[in-house]
């Protein structure tokens, strides 16, 4: 027997119109890439998006291709994504940070056959653009004011290409599993490959990860989105954030601690979401500046491992709830968030920090387990740990194009990558990559929770710890450090105050001093070429 419900598919300018709609008035500040704050509303940005779908269409562009963006996070990218999905095209993000000719392959690979390009990234597509055969037309997001010379093919600024068509048009009709967007993983090994959203799995990924214990935004809230959209889907903020009829303040361009505060402070940003190092970034201005943060209550922080001191600092000088959150770009993408469960909602001092460093609980639509190397399933007791292995209606089932074959175990589960360990109360905690953990005398150390206890040396400003060849242990943990401005912190001293508050055989056996860490163009410490970098060092003694 069939449910009598409503076939209602799950479409992305669904998501659209009822923000139009019911909170039509609600506000989308952005920090334009031309300089000037610009406000503008759901109900104009869902008439835009009408436009940017009936002039897609004009150009050309029909169900199921790709039109790709590079750009910040502003109201056009916004409605650019709405118009895109809603005639059942594709937004495919490029992270502009990548190397170019990384670019060139990711365009080429999914085949873009449009590009709507911030002012920025002019220059760089400029170069490329000999590259990108198959990219039909630039569409630079920006007015005929603003609009450069430039050589790119059939280059027109945004809002002339707009004004050529009104917004009568009807979203397209199309089934709730159509591809909606793309965005390529960050590849450390082999080529990127391309996880491709569809309606559904985005509207499920966004009802779910909006309930009270994880983003939990309201009509009331103002949400400032520091990810970038062209980050693993911009952490679905694009659309949970419409759904919920939150305002939105976007960054634009301007990411460094001055510009994230002016926004934080002026439009009263009570939720904000953004990697490690732009808190560390914002924390040192807030400090040399003396500045407080009245108006946050809360804020995720993912992509990679928070270390316990920011969390702290939130909370004790700022007041701010910290909430550590895990996930990747093939889960769309968030997996974890760690806020307090009525278990440990009493917890206080060491334990309340614990866990508030785990990555959480996963919300409803998330299946985790850990299992080992031979694929048995561990205990859920926050001791064992293994390989993390997930499944979900917005976990990637397959890679574009079939590109590393099949990715899932018999029971459909996808692997992480990720070495991890559950507690009894479902609070997950990420050991390692499994690439990166290090292996001594046959056990395992974690690289992350070394590096995020030296982060709370005061003359530490960043950490990497990766493992060094060692004959009698196979390998033994080397800790590299960039000391903060002006401090030049002594390596038995980093090791004195490491020192009771790890396993003594997890001690690293030396620190390195260096300038820089290298990282990936998503901001994770890039550890293949860290590794790189000390392939010839060797411990003393
Ligand atoms: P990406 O797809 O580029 O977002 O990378 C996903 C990977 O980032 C995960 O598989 C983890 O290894 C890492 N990651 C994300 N969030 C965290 C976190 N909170 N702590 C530690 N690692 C994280």
């Amino acid at each position: 027997m069939l449910g009598l419900m409503q076939d209602w598919p799950l479409l992305i300018p669904k998501v659209i119109d009822h923000a139009g709609l019911y909170h039509g008035n609600r506000k989308v500040i952005s920090r334009s890439v031309e300089g000037p704050i610009v406000e503008t509303t759901y109900s104009a940005i869902r008439r835009n998006a009408l436009r940017v779908a009936k002039r897609l269409e004009k150009d050309g562009i029909r169900l199921g291709d790709r039109v790709g963006t590079v750009a910040w996070n502003t109201w056009r990218h916004l409605e650019a994504w709405y118009g895109i999905t809603g005639l059942g095209a594709v937004y495919h993000t490029l992270n502009p940070r990548l190397f170019p000719e990384q670019i060139a392959w990711i365009a080429n690979h999914a085949e873009d056959r449009m590009m709507m390009v911030d002012l920025t990234f002019v220059p760089l597509m400029e170069k490329l653009q000999d590259k990108l055969p198959l990219v039909e037309r630039y569409v630079v997001l920006t007015d005929a004011a603003n609009m450069p010379q430039t050589s790119l093919k059939n280059a027109v600024a945004y809002e002339t290409w707009l004004d050529e068509v009104d917004d009568d048009f009807a979203w397209g009709s199309f089934d709730e599993n159509t591809a909606a967007g793309m965005c390529y993983t960050s590849g450390t090994t082999g080529n990127p490959k391309g996880v491709v959203y569809s309606h559904r799995s985005n509207v499920i990924h966004s009802l779910t990860v909006n309930g009270p214990d994880m983003f939990g935004m309201a009509s009331k809230d103002v949400i400032m989105p520091v990810v970038p959209m062209f980050h693993a889907n911009g952490w679905s903020l694009a659309f949970t954030a419409p759904m919920a009829g939150t305002t939105m303040v976007m960054p634009g361009p301007k990411m460094d601690g001055a510009s994230i505060y002016e926004l934080l402070d002026t439009y009263k940003v009570t939720l904000s979401a953004a990697v490690p190092t732009v808190w560390l970034m914002l924390l040192q201005y807030l400090e040399q500046n003396g500045l407080k943060l009245p108006h946050l209550g809360k804020t995720v922080i993912g992509g990679s491992a928070c270390p316990r001191a920011v969390t702290e600092k939130f909370r004790d000088v700022y007041g701010v709830e910290v909430l550590h959150a895990w996930g990747m770009t093939e889960m769309s993408p968030l997996g974890t968030i760690c806020s307090l469960k009525p278990e440990v909602a009493n917890l206080t001092g060491d334990a309340w920090l614990d866990i508030k460093e785990t990555t959480g609980h996963p919300p409803f639509s998330v299946e985790m387990k850990i299992i080992d190397d031979e694929g048995t399933e561990l205990a859920r007791d926050g001791k064992a740990f293994g390989r993390l292995m997930v499944r979900g209606p917005a976990v990637a089932g397959a890679y574009f194009k079939g590109e590393g074959g099949n990715i899932l175990d018999d029971n459909g589960f996808f692997d992480t990558g990720d070495v991890a360990s559950i507690d009894p109360n479902g609070y997950m905690r990420i050991v390692d990559r499994s690439k990166d953990v290090i292996k001594s005398g046959g056990e395992w150390i974690s690289s992350i929770d070394l590096e995020n206890l030296a982060v709370g040396h005061p003359d530490v400003a960043e950490a990497a710890v990766i493992g060094i060849a060692h004959p009698k242990w196979d390998e033994r943990p080397l800790l590299v450090v960039v000391p903060k401005p002006g401090r030049q912190p002594a390596r038995d001293g980093v090791l004195a105050y490491m020192d009771g508050k790890i396993a003594k055989w997890w001690m690293p056996d030396d620190v390195v001093l260096v300038d820089e860490i290298p990282h990936t163009a998503t901001g994770k410490i890039q550890k293949t070429a860290l590794r790189d970098q000390f392939k010839a060092y060797r411990f003393p003694g």
